[in-house]
C-alpha cells in the first residue's frame, strides 16, 4: 500500500523509534504518546482493522498478542499494560493499517476514555 503511513514505516521510508521487528510483524514508538510508555505493534503485512481478516489474518493476530507480554516486559511493564485497537471512524482509527496499542502506567494517561 503505497498511501499508507504505516507501510512507508515497515519499508523504512518514514523514520519511527523501532522496539522490536521480526518477519511478520513490528513494533515502534507512539510518535504522540497517550502515556508513558506507548507502542504500536503492526502486522508487516497491510491489514485495515479487524473488518478486514481473512483465515491467515486471523492467525497472524493470534501470533502477534502471543508475543506482547514480552515486548511489554522488555519495555519496562512488568505491573502492567493496557492493549487496544480501534476499528473504524466510530472507534477512533485514524491509520487504517491494523495496530496495536500497547499503553503502560495508565494511570496517568492523557486519552481520554482509554
Ligand atoms: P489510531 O487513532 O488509528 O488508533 O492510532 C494512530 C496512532 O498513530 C496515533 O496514536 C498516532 O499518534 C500515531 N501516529 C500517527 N502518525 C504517526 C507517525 O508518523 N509515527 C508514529 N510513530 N506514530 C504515529
Ligand atoms: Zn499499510
Amino acid at each position: 500500500m503505497t498511501d499508507c503511513l504505516f507501510c512507508k514505516i515497515i519499508a523504512g521510508e518514514i523514520p519511527s523509534d523501532i522496539v522490536y521487528r521480526d518477519d511478520e510483524m513490528l513494533v515502534f514508538k507512539d510518535i504522540a504518546p497517550k502515556a508513558p510508555v506507548h507502542l504500536l505493534a503492526i502486522p508487516l503485512r497491510h491489514i485495515e482493522n479487524l473488518d478486514d481478516l481473512d483465515g491467515d489474518a486471523q492467525a497472524l493476530l493470534g501470533r502477534m498478542l502471543g508475543k506482547v507480554s514480552k515486548i511489554a516486559h522488555d519495555a519496562g511493564l512488568a505491573e502492567g499494560y493496557r492493549v487496544i485497537t480501534n476499528t473504524n471512524a466510530g472507534g477512533g482509527q485514524e491509520v487504517y493499517h491494523l495496530h496495536f496499542h500497547i499503553l503502560g502506567d495508565v494511570r496517568q494517561a492523557t486519552w481520554a476514555g482509554m
